[in-house]
């Protein structure tokens, strides 16, 4: 099997994500993740040239890979063309891949986000839907939540006439041919393999521990 590094350089972002780092650190000192968590960009793409294992299984086992917001500010910034942001990317999914992503409590949050924003693409067509926001789940959205949620068809339709049904228009129903072309879409780029890996690798015991959601 390929080491972690092997697996990160292979991937085909990482040529034009990681091109060459001279350590400068001008994407840590414009990261906004930098400013609030222990969290230095800078450092990660210095490990990821050095091509260190054992670092880079260490940070892919804790929380700091998670902390980056994605907002692709470094990628302007980097003095040699390279994408911090996109580093990132590969290393969450070569730690899903190997199931390093359950021993830190953001990684074992991939879990929900999977079975709540990656269900939700392949069931309604959409990230996150109003129909998906069950008020009796999430109680920290409040009465107006609750009330917006009982009248969906009317505060809905106020945006758009053809909320919910088939047909052009926003936040319509997407049609079962689309659906199932996303499915498919799903499959053949490997996400339902490792959304498969999340879920398998969910259910281990960690350090004592069950991480399973139910
Ligand atoms: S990725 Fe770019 S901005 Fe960040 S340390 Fe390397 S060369 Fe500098
Ligand atoms: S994409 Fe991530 S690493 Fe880049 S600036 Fe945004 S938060 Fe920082």
């Amino acid at each position: 099997m390929e080491s972690v590094s092997q697996q990160i350089k292979s991937d085909p972002r990482y040529p034009e994500a990681c091109q060459s780092c001279m350590n400068c650190g001008v994407c840590t000192a414009i990261c906004p993740a930098a400013g609030y968590y222990s969290y230095d960009p800078r450092m990660i793409m210095n490990l990821v040239t050095e091509g260190d294992n054992a670092m880079l299984t260490e940070i892919m086992s804790e929380d700091v890979i998670w902390y980056c917001g994605q907002c692709m500010s470094c990628k302007p910034r980097c003095p040699r063309g390279n994408i911090p942001g996109v580093v990132i990317q590969i290393l969450r999914m070569v730690s899903q891949r190997n199931g390093l992503f359950v021993r830190s409590a953001m990684g074992r949050e991939q879990l929900a986000v999977k079975r709540s924003i990656g269900h939700n693409i392949l069931e309604t067509g959409y990230c996150i839907h109003p129909t998906r926001v069950n008020p009796a789940m999430h109680p920290e959205q409040g009465p107006v939540w609750a009330w917006m949620s009982d009248n969906a068809d009317e505060v809905y339709g106020r945006f758009d006439s053809n909320y919910n049904r088939e047909g052009p228009g926003n936040m319509r129903k997407i049609n079962r041919k689309s659906l199932d072309e996303l499915d498919r879409i799903f499959e053949v780029t490997g996400c339902k393999k490792l959304w498969d890996t999340i879920e398998s690798e969910s259910e281990k015991r960690i350090d004592g521990r069950f991480t399973k959601y139910d």
